[in-house]
């Protein structure tokens, strides 16, 4: 399916972004063929329980998607979704991918679902810090431990962060979900709250996903070609 809508016909624009945008940079979707959960445990190595037990272990695993994530780089559709925000007034992104490449190639209007793997956190004394060592070593702060400041299995969303994303989804025209298999709860309920506000929806994701009914137009192609169809007339 195609479409002859353009983001620069709309005013209040949501990009909500899952592991398939970073696909195209090599970085692996967690679910299927391929995927992260086929060959690791997160009981092991991405839970609160599983870093109580054993920090280093954890931080090991971490340091290696570290490692994996810094070896890849942002993609035309990243590059494409912050040219949006520097060229139109209102543009946010939703994401639920923990890269930290939003950031890095210049989406400041931002909302990181699930932390980022480039921050750190001690929940003994409430620090957050940016962080981009590579590995990560440096694992005691004072009295507690660094862990790394992502949202693993069991783990709450940070209140503020899924308030004002929620916010910004409620009030946009146009929403565009980019890569998301939709089956991560409770992010993969926000476009619902686009289609209850009357906004236009779009999805991209070369296959169908359980999610697909809450968006008018679905687009089956992959993030770069769907994004540079979508932004025509826009200098991008
Ligand atoms: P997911 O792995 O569950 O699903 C990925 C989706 O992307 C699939 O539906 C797939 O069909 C689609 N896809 C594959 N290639 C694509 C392409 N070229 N263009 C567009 N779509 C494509 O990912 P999710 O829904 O984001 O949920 C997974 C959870 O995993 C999130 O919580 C996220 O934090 C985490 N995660 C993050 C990263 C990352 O930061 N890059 C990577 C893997 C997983």
């Amino acid at each position: 399916m195609t479409t002859d809508l353009r983001i620069k016909d709309f005013k209040r624009i949501v990009f909500f972004t899952g592991a398939g945008l970073s696909a195209e940079s090599g970085i692996p979707t967690y679910r299927g063929q391929g995927g992260l959960w086929h060959e690791y445990d997160w009981e092991t190595y991405a839970c609160q329980k599983a870093f109580d037990r054993d920090p280093a272990a954890v931080w090991k695993f971490h340091n290696m998607r570290r490692a994996a994530v810094a070896a890849c780089a942002p993609n035309q559709a990243h590059l494409a979704i912050a040219r949006c925000e520097a060229l139109l007034p209102d543009v946010t992104v939703v994401t639920q991918n923990i890269d930290g490449f939003h950031p890095l190639v210049g989406s400041r209007n931002l909302f990181e679902l699930h932390g980022s793997l480039w921050r750190v956190r001690c929940d003994t004394c409430g620090a957050i810090k940016d962080n981009r060592d590579l590995p990560f070593e440096d694992l005691r702060c004072g009295k507690g431990w660094w862990r790394p400041d992502i949202v693993w299995f069991g783990d709450h969303l940070r209140e503020d962060v899924i308030e004002g994303a929620s916010k910004a989804i409620s009030a946009c025209d146009l929403l565009v979900s980019i890569g998301t298999s939709g089956v991560v709860y409770p992010a993969a309920q926000l476009p619902r709250l686009a289609q209850r506000a009357g906004a236009v929806t779009i999805e991209i994701n070369p296959e169908p996903t359980p999610m697909s009914d809450a968006y008018e137009v679905c687009l089956r192609m992959g993030a770069s070609e769907a994004m540079a169809l979508l932004c025509q007339g826009l200098d991008v």
